[in-house]
């Protein structure tokens, strides 16, 4: 009896221009959710020797052959290490550009002996999935994945083709990503399963709020490099590659990057205030969202480690190395500045405002980040999106607030950004913050995610592929 209701439930829930078969059965992908996030958990994806990304893609692979996409739609592609999955599901109308669900199946490092529970080996414990990878994205990439093979064996027929792709290296040098990012750049736009994502209260575990992620700060590090003929020490001149450095060093930890605000983190500063519990912050946050020239709110917010990031660049000495000899004046004295750099600023003009600031005759300043990273500018707030989104997220977890973010580390989204494809972090899995162990020990998350982003990836990938 029960299945019965819920199939008609169902059915009246689906979007009435979309032809189903039958309804998608939402407790297969649930099942098959857990399943398939326990054997990626168990294959252990981390970069260097031993790498088993590649077989975490055939993973996905056999279970999209089982549920009837072509073998030449699903692509591996073997790229140093690692490798790269991109699965098409081919829609009816051409001249649509596809959707494309972008995640990583790559994790970070995980020392058996630091852990609790074994990181390879997937546990479900007291409504948690322990795992390297379970929050980061093992998971997502399982719920995304189930969702589709659920819509497509319900006689789903997309009108825009569905793109489902996970690269090989997002931790670690993000070639893979570049390599995607850049064969699918005529992508209508990108739904980032990495990113974005909801806030379960702390003490009832209900639902607090949900971000999704449309811009992120840029990563960059510079070299400062003082050089000086040296000599013995018994004998200074006025120039001292040290002291110097020292002074640029000074400078630059004094100096404030501009305010800065974009209708995106304005929206985040308002729709946040709500949830921070401080009234300072929150009082600072609405005086920012309104002017972010108020010095008194922005003294406030900069104060603070988690908001400094958001309203401006942000630059840092992380390193410092100098000398050659405890009797011998330094020959040369470098520093690492590390930056997170504010959407819509080149890496040339962050150099040139740190060499102004250093304000040193001849201190070298040279970009050295390279290719791992690139910067990219803000998606737009596009209506079809947020519609979309806002009406899945309903489903799922009816009336909590939505809002946008601006995340301070990097994604696979820069890639896409960088080539004007608005992409979107998106992911439909809450956690309650003392839950968060990405990157860290005995990683988890909550199972009871299950059921309502199955019902939120149902919605929203039908609504932007119909
Ligand atoms: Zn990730």
């Amino acid at each position: 009896m029960r299945g019965v209701i819920s199939v008609a439930f169902l059915i009246a829930a689906l979007p009435a221009s979309v032809a189903w078969a039958k309804a998608p059965d939402s407790a297969r992908a649930e099942a098959q959710s857990l399943d398939l996030a326990k054997q990626l958990i168990a294959i252990r994806s981390v970069a260097g020797p031993g790498n088993r990304t590649a077989d975490a893609q055939k993973a996905i692979k056999d279970a999209l052959l089982a549920a009837g996409w072509n073998d030449r739609d699903v692509e591996i592609v073997p790229v140093r290490d690692t490798a790269y999955l991109i699965a098409t599901w081919p829609g009816s109308d051409a001249k649509l550009k596809p959707l494309v669900v972008s995640g990583h199946l790559d994790v970070v490092e995980a020392k058996p002996a630091d852990w609790q529970r074994d990181p390879f080996t997937p546990i479900v414990e007291n409504g948690y999935l322990f795992g390297r990878g379970a929050s980061d994205m093992k998971y997502d990439a399982a719920l995304a994945t189930s969702t589709l093979i659920a819509m497509r064996q319900a006689g789903y027929k997309p009108r825009r083709t569905i793109i489902l792709q996970f690269s090989g290296d997002e931790e670690t040098t993000m070639y893979t990503s570049r390599l995607i990012a850049q064969r699918l750049k005529d992508a209508e736009l990108v739904i980032n399963i990495d990113g974005g994502g909801g806030t379960f209260e702390e003490a009832s575990g209900k639902p607090l709020y949900w971000t999704w992620q449309g811009a992120e700060k840029t990563y960059d590090d510079y070299q400062l490099e003082m050089t000086n003929p040296g000599g013995h020490s018994s004998a200074p001149r006025p120039q001292n590659a040290i002291v110097q450095l020292s002074q640029a060093l000074e400078r630059i930890g004094s100096y404030r990057f501009p305010a800065e605000i974009s209708p995106l983190t304005k929206a985040y500063f308002e729709k946040a205030a709500q949830f921070e519990t401080d009234p300072k912050l929150a009082a600072a946050m609405r005086a920012f969202a309104a002017n972010p020239q108020d010095e008194t709110a922005l003294a406030t917010l900069r104060a603070n480690p988690a908001y400094v990031g958001k309203v401006g660049t942000t630059c840092v000495p992380t390193m410092v190395s100098g000398g050659h000899a405890q009797n011998a004046l330094p020959q040369r004295a470098t520093a690492n500045i590390n930056c997170r750099v504010f959407p819509g600023h080149s890496r040339e003009e962050i150099r040139q405002i740190l060499e102004k600031v250093a304000a040193v005759p001849g201190l070298k300043v040279t970009a050295v980040s390279g290719e791992d990273s690139i910067s990219s500018p803000t998606s737009p707030m596009r209506p079809d999106f947020l519609a979309a989104t806002q009406k899945a997220l309903n489903k799922a977890w009816p009336g909590t607030p939505m809002f946008p973010s601006q995340a301070s580390g990097a994604s696979d989204s820069m890639w896409y950004r960088a080539l004007g494809v608005p992409s979107y972090g998106a992911s439909p899995v809450f956690s309650k913050d003392s839950d968060d162990f990405s990157h860290g020990l005995n990683e988890r998350i909550a199972l009871r995610n299950t059921g309502p982003a199955v019902t939120y990836y149902l919605s929203l990938f039908t609504d932007l592929s119909k």
